[in-house]
């Protein structure tokens, strides 16, 4: 691994974003191709396991067991662009960065994640990190809401989550399953509330009804068509829009906020956007409608799967083996089924493992009730699922078991809340 300074430089395949796609694909490539140019451009000097957050925030991971220096992940081999990536000219095979200099390639690869609007909730991003005003989605706050679930004593405790589509759209209902169960642990009675911008539990309507049970049985009141437009930490109110039109407010104690979610700006503004603001992509070849040498994966691609690392876990080989089809002026076979999966901490202790594919096709990995909340997918959760992400994905190894078997459809007909 070598770090570059920004240059005009020139790649056979370069990569925007050195998160869980752009790190896996990096690795993949370069085990089938040694010898062939890699440039990750990536501004942050860390990595982050971002699945892990939820598990900071309910007190069983430490921050740092989830972040590692950037230069440890880059695989050798792989040239680091420690740059952001600003704008594409796909017409002249380049891109432009920040910094002022360019990049050459002949096929990209494009997967700088998504964005946090957390502007769009007013007073928002004044109030976090104190208060009680927390997020697991900032690495640097996960803590924090661990330091509130311990602080609370009683009073309203809103949960919420905005409008889909999200990263890990089970994330905001397993931290309020943490906690409440640790109040619950604790003898400490908890005044539950859970303000859902859309109209489910979940995406897949099998989990959807299992989680809308799990959220009762703690006593959760569950407030559906209900979006957080505001904050106000000086009242310790926050503001929700509502789906028949009024505004609500409701006072907290305790408020742990999953922020408004889109593509990055300079994808929204790129050719490589569809009209939602997405990159386009062929949802099963992965490669890019209108440009056949870029593909894209992660959570910025417009496909109809669930945003997660596990989605990433199974495209990053159908790019791989796409994008060396194409160099090689082949058909492109691999195919993407559209899985993803969302292992929901139910309980510490307890885990509901949601897998699905395309088309809200259920696939578990595991034989008998796929609803049903077990002590192994916890550990599946807290010991394998990251070395999983560490030492197989990001070392570009491909695990085939265990392999998801799609169970039908189950009852897919409700309008997506969850995984879209
Ligand atoms: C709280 C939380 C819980 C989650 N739980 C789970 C879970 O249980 N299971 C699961 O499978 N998934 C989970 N996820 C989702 C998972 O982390 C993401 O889906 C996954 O990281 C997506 O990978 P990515 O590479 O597309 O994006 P990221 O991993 O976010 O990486 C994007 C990279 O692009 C870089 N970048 C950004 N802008 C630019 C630019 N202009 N130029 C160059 N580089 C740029 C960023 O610095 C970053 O390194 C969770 C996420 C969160 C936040």
């Amino acid at each position: 691994m070598t770090q570059e300074s920004t240059s005009q430089r020139h790649f056979q395949v370069a990569i925007v974003g050195g998160g869980a796609a752009g790190i896996a694909v990096a690795a993949r490539l370069l085990k089938k191709r040694p010898n062939l140019s890699v440039g990750i451009i990536e501004p942050s000097g860390h990595h982050y396991y971002q699945p892990g957050w939820t598990l900071v925030g309910g007190g069983i991971f430490s921050a740092n067991e989830t972040r590692r220096e950037q230069r440890r992940c880059i695989p050798v081999g792989a040239q680091w662009l420690r740059e952001r990536a600003q704008s594409f000219e796909p017409e002249h095979n380049r891109l432009r960065l920040a910094g002022g200099g360019r990049v050459g390639y002949d096929m990209l690869v494009v997967c700088p994640g998504l964005q946090l609007d957390w502007h769009r909730v007013e007073g928002l991003e004044e109030a976090l990190g104190t208060g009680g005003v927390t997020s697991n989605y900032r690495f640097d706050l996960a803590p924090y809401t661990w330091e509130c679930i311990q602080a609370y004593r009683g009073g309203p405790a809103l949960f919420t989550q905005p409008a889909m589509p999200i990263k890990c759209a089970g994330a905001p209902q397993k931290i309020l399953y943490l906690a409440a169960d640790y109040w619950r642990q604790a003898g400490v009675e908890a005044d539950l509330r859970f303000c859902v911008q859309g109209g489910a539990m979940f995406g897949i309507p099998l989990f959807a009804e299992a989680l809308e049970q799990v959220a009762r049985g703690y006593g959760a009141a569950i407030d559906y068509g209900n979006d957080l437009v505001a904050v106000d930490p000086g009242r310790k109110v926050a503001s929700f829009a509502r789906a028949d039109g009024e505004r609500v407010e409701r006072p907290y104690e305790l408020l742990h906020v999953v922020p408004p979610q889109s593509a990055p700006e300079f994808i929204k503004a790129s050719p490589l956007a569809g009209a939602a603001g997405w990159v386009d992509v062929d949802r099963q070849t992965l490669q890019h409608t209108r440009f056949a040498n870029i593909f894209a994966l992660g959570d910025v691609t417009g496909t109809p799967n669930a945003k997660t690392a596990a989605a990433v876990r199974q495209q990053a080989p159908v790019v791989v083996a796409n994008l060396l089809g194409a160099m090689a002026g082949k058909a492109l076979r691999a195919r993407y089924d559209g899985y993803g999966a969302c292992p929901l901490t139910t309980a510490r202790g307890r885990v509901m493992l949601a897998e699905f594919a395309y088309d809200g096709v259920v696939t578990p990995s595991f034989p008998g009730d796929p609803t049903r909340e077990r002590r192994s997918y916890w550990y599946l959760k807290k010991l394998v699922f990251p070395s999983l992400y560490w030492d197989v994905m990001l070392q570009g190894y491909v695990v085939r078991w265990p392999r998801h078997r799609p169970l039908g459809t189950a009852a897919a007909a409700r309008p997506a809340a969850g995984a879209r």
